[in-house]
């Protein structure tokens, strides 16, 4: 195992979104690389969003299978590459236990590995969630990525808050 050289792939601010994304991709090989993880860089979409605000990165699967790679040009912009590469190590865990565990989680498994790569535990929300579990009373609403009973069977549930019906959305997009 080498030793994971963040700085050498230091880029500034001033940087487009292709350049940043093109040394983004470089450094997740050899993050990749260094800690043994299953992650295929080319076979996945990487985006920067301009607009997401509040989520430093996220990762878009389908059917548990990880497809794109989402960073956040407004974190770049604020807190430099030293943050987007923490991202960059945070989602690729993601990718790695999607494909070895179908874990989208940040259990047991993300947070061994978290400590590992240096990077946070806690990303604001992960991904897109398949379905919203949805009550009819209060509008609170639950992101679900698995087929569960409560996604297959809401009427067999009430909601933790109000007690009201639940019924399921389908997310798409
Ligand atoms: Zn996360
Ligand atoms: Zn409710």
């Amino acid at each position: 195992m080498h030793e994971l050289d963040t700085e050498y792939y230091e880029i500034e601010p001033s940087a487009s979104t292709r350049e940043l994304l093109a040394v983004a991709k470089l450094y997740a090989r050899e993050v990749a690389e260094s800690y043994g993880l299953s992650v295929d860089v080319s076979a996945l979409e990487w985006e920067v969003s301009k607009r997401a605000k509040r989520r430093a990165g996220a990762v878009r699967h389908r059917n548990g299978e990880p497809e794109t790679v989402l960073l956040t040009w407004e974190q770049f912009q604020r807190q430099g590459w030293r943050a987007t590469a923490e991202t960059v190590r945070h989602e690729l865990i993601h990718v790695h236990l999607l494909n070895e565990a179908d874990d989208p989680s940040h259990g047991e498994r993300f947070r061994s590995l978290a400590e590992d790569l240096q990077t946070t535990v806690h990303c604001e929300r992960f991904a897109e969630p398949n379905w919203w579990v949805v009550c009819a009373e209060c509008g609170g609403k639950l992101a679900r990525y698995r087929r569960s009973k409560l996604v297959m069977e809401p009427s067999s549930y009430r909601c933790g808050g109000c007690g009201g019906a639940l019924f399921v959305e389908e997310n798409v997009g």
